[in-house]
């Protein structure tokens, strides 16, 4: 039986967390599906196209062709669980970084368990490293011209310096 993990979030764009839980939830399943949540009126920074384009780019670079291959990126703009369901997939993969992260994922997985008691949440714990990255502050800091080197892999560097110019 294939064992398959649905990670949802924005990767607007992907960072070292994301990758960090990347990595993780490839070691718990067979396949991963990344699920990038579209809401219709909250403008991103990256285009979906672009988001999915850099995600495979530096999957292959951090895992390895063959683990990359496990790993596929989808859209979706409907609830979490009708995206697991209709993806087959058994469990949802959530990052935690902090107490902030823990309160507001136990709210959701609640929430979600109780709408589809099938599928699983996995929280997964930030590694230390990355543990204070968040998108939100990575387009913050490119935007005022900060190097955001140590935050994510090179290929997203020059993908904020084009798009930001
Ligand atoms: P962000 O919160 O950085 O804007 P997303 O909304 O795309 O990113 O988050 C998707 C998932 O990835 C969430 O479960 C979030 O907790 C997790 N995540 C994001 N950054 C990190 C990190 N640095 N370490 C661990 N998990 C993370």
């Amino acid at each position: 039986m294939t064992r398959t993990a649905l990670y949802p979030g924005s990767f607007d764009p992907v960072t070292n967390g994301h990758i960090d839980i990347l990595r993780h939830a490839l070691d718990l399943a067979d396949r991963v599906i990344v699920a990038i949540g579209i809401h219709p009126g909250k403008a991103p920074l990256f285009p979906f196209e672009e988001r999915v384009d850099m995600i495979a780019a530096v999957a292959e670079e951090a895992f390895g062709a063959d683990d990359a291959a496990r790993l596929e990126v989808i859209s979706f703009d409907n609830l979490v669980i009708e995206a697991a369901r209709q993806n087959g997939a058994a469990f949802l993969v959530r990052g935690l970084r902090d107490g902030t992260d823990l309160d507001f994922e136990m709210q959701m997985a609640g929430m979600n368990r109780s709408l589809a008691p099938e599928v699983q949440t996995v929280f997964l714990p930030a590694s230390p490293e990355v543990r204070h990255i968040t998108a939100t502050l990575v387009r913050q800091i490119a935007k005022m011209g900060g190097d955001v080197s140590h935050f994510v892999p090179a290929h997203v560097v020059q993908c904020l310096s084009r798009r930001l110019g």
